[in-house]
């Protein structure tokens, strides 16, 4: 094994002649191994050196010290005869140094690669305690020097706008699905923008991107043949604001439906029923994907077979959500027939039941039974502030879909009520869920069914916006690409644009996210 020599410190291609050390650098002298070099003019190979003159470069920090090395670089002649230069400045390798760097190619990389992870900034103070003293203004150079980084070509993409400023000023993020990876971003969300970036991509040939907007023209323009498909997390969202929206234009008729609603036995039996219904759905639900997961499903088939979302495949398989209707044992569970009663008796004091309970052999401390009762007043002033004030649109459609046997009695009472009062509710409502099931399930055919169902409803009008767009949302049901990991990238530039303090430039913002995409 060779014993160890200054060369070796050095980039390849180049022999170290003396280590001087300055305090907290190491000078390194150093100079090429080779003995000629070619003419960049005319590629011509020289021998013969014309003179000699000194690169001062920073290199990689050894030992904590920070590193210069002194490069006696060699001018050539060229000979070749019809060579228009005579004389010509050596040349290295593009990987070990650039032509006029200041910094060996290894640590421009370092540098490249710490401002893309930190921004200029925060790199700059990281880069000194890494001994590569570079400033600000460098790194930013750094990262736009290599920013127009170029991107194997996308047939697979997602695109969706992005807020520079909330409500201000829009950009627009393009993601390749394929590669999971942010390949572009445009300053601004106009077709036109759009289109241009995508016809210098004629291999394109699918285009996930949301409803509405201008992305969908911009795609059939440049990209005719392009398969575009509607993001699948934007018409579930954009189903429930269908919901929302019929929620909104009833809500004269809930106030009625609320208003006239008396806590008759009939209405409280109707209610029972609902969250019994709903329970009783529930359990079957639960035991459906239990059982298809014991059978060997993945949450995934499960999903597409059953139309449940996969976040409740996944609390179901977790054992999370059967402990919603676990009833906690509790130590007054043998006591409670005698509380009901004296409550109905009216001795409604938490202690003074507590001692009363205590006396009948109860070994709980008073906490529990001033819990209890604690509870129990507020149930009975919600029962009869509930109705006659009818709940904001938002949260009449937040729990009419709910899980019925989530819903408190008042606001069960609420339901039945509305659900009795307003039926064209309940029909848009199971539009909406049919929709989304459809969706998860992943069943095309029932489409065509679907929207002439859906027109007749309150949710008529998102139905046609989806006739109108039937062919790339027959896509997002069919086709396995959706804009869900356009969303998260969208994520990741927010937060590369805050750590850039809101100041980041389009180029800068485009090569740190790209970058590291
Ligand atoms: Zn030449």
């Amino acid at each position: 094994m060779p014993s160890f020599s200054p060369s070796f410190l050095v980039p390849p291609g180049f022999s170290t002649d003396c280590v001087l050390n300055e305090g907290d650098r190491a000078v390194l002298d150093i100079r090429a191994t080779s003995v000629s070099c070619a003419c960049p003019g005319c590629g011509a190979i020289s021998v013969r050196v014309h003179s000699r003159y000194s690169r001062r470069l920073a290199d990689l920090p050894i030992s904590g010290r920070r590193v210069v090395l002194i490069l006696r670089a060699r001018r050539f002649r060229c000979e070749a005869p019809s060579c228009a230069r005579h004389i010509f400045a050596e040349r290295f390798d593009n990987d070990v140094l650039k032509p006029w760097a200041r910094r060996t190619a290894r640590l421009d990389q370092i540098v490249h690669c710490l401002a893309l992870a930190l921004g200029g900034r925060p790199a700059a103070s990281f880069s000194r305690r890494l001994c590569i003293p570079v400033s600000n203004d460098t790194l930013l150079r750094a990262v736009r020097k290599r920013g127009a980084s170029t991107f194997p070509p996308p047939s697979v993409i997602g695109i969706d706008d992005w807020a520079w400023r909330r409500n201000q000023r829009y950009g627009t993020l393009i993601c390749d699905l394929e590669r999971r990876k942010t390949i572009a971003l445009l300053p601004d969300r106009e077709l036109a923008t759009a289109q241009v970036w995508l016809a210098a991509q004629p291999q394109i040939g699918v285009v996930a991107r949301d409803r509405g907007g201008g992305y969908g023209l911009a795609a059939q323009k440049a990209l005719p043949n392009a398969v575009q498909v509607a993001d699948r997390w934007h018409l579930m969202e954009n189903a429930s604001q269908a919901f929302l929206d019929a929620v909104r234009k009833s809500m004269r008729d809930i106030r009625a439906a609320v208003g006239a609603a008396t806590i008759n036995p009939e209405l409280l039996t109707s209610a029972e029923k609902l969250q019994y219904e709903g329970f009783k759905r529930r359990e079957e639900t639960n035991a459906a994907i239990l059982a298809m997961s014991k059978e060997g499903a993945t949450i995934k088939q499960i999903v597409r077979r059953a139309g449940y979302s996969r976040g409740l495949v996944r609390k179901v398989l977790r054992g999370q959500r059967s402990d919603i209707f676990r009833v906690r044992s509790s130590s007054l569970e043998a006591y409670l027939p005698w509380l009901d009663e004296q409550w109905a008796a009216g001795r409604c004091n938490g202690s003074e039941l507590w001692r009363a309970l205590k006396s009948q052999g109860f070994r709980g401390c008073l906490r529990v039974v001033s819990e209890w009762s604690g509870r129990r007043r507020r149930s009975e002033k919600m029962d009869a502030s509930a109705l006659g004030r009818a709940p904001s649109a938002r949260t009449v459609a937040r729990l009419m879909t709910l899980g019925r046997d989530q819903l408190s009695k008042a606001e069960t009472v609420t339901v039945a009520a509305i659900e009795g009062g307003v039926e064209r509710l309940v029909h848009a409502r199971e539009a909406v869920a049919a929709f989304q099931n459809m969706i998860r399930r992943k069943a095309p055919a029932e489409l065509g069914p679907w929207i002439e169902n859906a027109k007749t409803t309150l949710v008529a009008s998102f139905a046609n916006g989806v006739t109108k767009d039937i062919a790339a949302v027959t896509a997002a049901i069919t086709s396995g690409w959706s804009n869900g990991q356009t969303e998260g990238q969208i994520c990741k530039l927010k937060l590369v644009k805050r750590q850039m303090y809101g100041r980041g430039k389009l180029d800068l913002l485009q090569a740190r996210v790209i970058g590291f995409g």
